[in-house]
């Protein structure tokens, strides 16, 4: 069937400025790192996408080893965008990432180097059927391999057109600061930083936070429901289908009792505000205005609305983020 986006695909979604470039990326974007795999039929996927744009999620973030297997999330993605999305290209921000293991032999077998790097972003292209992406991602710090090296080959994606702005992902506050001086000099500036962050896990707020805010550059938080923990989903122990379940990147030793008395903590404060617990955490990553975008999975069309109702309610008041402060870190 053909399908035509809402009408009122840009009613309901906020667009917040990333860090001091011309870009707004949707309050809340979707990614495609599980969920997009050949092991999920492609009608789920595609039910998938078509709901995140009617309710105005430009932005969809994938990278070449998305799936299982290897690139089958950009081949599905690809798929799909072929039928529903081109004609709505101008209306979207794709992402993709290199820096994981990904081919055979010494080229493929990630990191930084400036031959892994664009070999990878054209393979990305081919996959997904686009002649270039919005943001290309470096999706690791390689110690091996110069960062000039590294940086320089994202400034050539740029220079060649098959990029519009560059990223990283999980570097540190230190090699951030780096790359962004590296890539002024370039003439190719660091547009955003894509870390983990939640309410869980806040390693961003020793110094990263502050060295993205001072010079402009902008933050996409990646789990910000930590795969799920942040959900009322382990309530009751692990339930089949889950992440959890099914030995995949969420450890199910990771839901201890101990763990599990926090979740429980913030949920009760989820049910004071009138949200769900996978709510309340997306409204804690968006509480910090240097955090541009909450960067989400979702297995189904329901997880993906539920989650965008965080929306309705993003404002905190100061003792509410204390006690999920006494909740939610020892
Ligand atoms: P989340 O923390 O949002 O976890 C998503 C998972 O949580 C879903 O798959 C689902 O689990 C569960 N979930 C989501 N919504 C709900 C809900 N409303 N109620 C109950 N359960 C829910 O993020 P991800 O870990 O999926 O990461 C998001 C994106 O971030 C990735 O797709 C990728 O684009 C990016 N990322 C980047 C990394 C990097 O190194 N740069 C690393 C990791 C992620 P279930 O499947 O069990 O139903």
């Amino acid at each position: 069937d053909d399908y035509q986006a809402s009408r009122g695909r840009y009613d309901s979604m906020s667009y917040r400025r990333c860090g001091t470039s011309g870009l707004d990326l949707p309050a809340i974007s979707l990614g495609l790192w599980h969920n997009f795999g050949d092991d999920v039929p492609l009608d789920r996927q595609r039910a998938i996408l078509r709901r995140a744009f009617d309710c105005g999620v430009t932005h969809f973030d994938l990278a070449n080893n998305y799936g299982p297997p290897y690139g089958s999330a950009e081949r599905n993605f690809g798929a799909i965008f072929a039928q529903d999305f081109r004609r709505y290209r101008d209306e979207l921000i794709l992402s993709t990432k290199a820096g994981y293991d990904m081919w055979p032999g010494p080229y493929g077998q990630g990191g930084g180097s400036r031959k892994y790097l664009l070999a990878s972003l054209d393979q990305s292209l081919q996959r997904m059927g686009v002649d270039y992406v919005d943001i290309f991602y470096s999706h690791r710090f390689d110690e091996t391999t110069p960062l000039e090296e590294t940086l320089g080959a994202l400034d050539t994606a740029v220079r060649q057109g098959k990029a519009l702005y560059v990223g990283i992902s999980s570097y540190s506050g230190q090699r951030t600061r780096e790359a962004i001086e590296i890539l002024r000099r370039l003439g190719t500036p660091l547009l955003i930083h894509q870390p983990s962050y939640s309410m869980l896990n806040r390693w961003v707020e020793d110094d990263l936070l502050d060295v993205l805010g001072v010079n402009g550059v902008g933050c996409i938080a990646f789990s910000p429901l930590a795969q799920g923990m942040l959900t009322d989903k382990y309530l009751k122990g692990v339930p089949e289908g889950s992440r959890a379940a099914q030995g995949k990147s969420l450890d199910p030793k990771l839901l201890t009792e101990d763990a599990l008395k926090h979740v429980r903590a913030l949920n009760r404060i989820a049910k004071t505000r009138g949200q769900s617990l996978a709510q309340l955490a997306l409204a804690w990553v968006l509480r910090d205005a240097r955090v541009t975008s909450a960067l989400i999975g979702a297995s189904s069309v329901q997880q993906l609305e539920g989650s965008l109702g965080a929306l309705d309610n993003l404002d905190f008041a100061d003792d509410e983020l204390k006690k999920i402060d006494r909740h939610a870190v020892e």
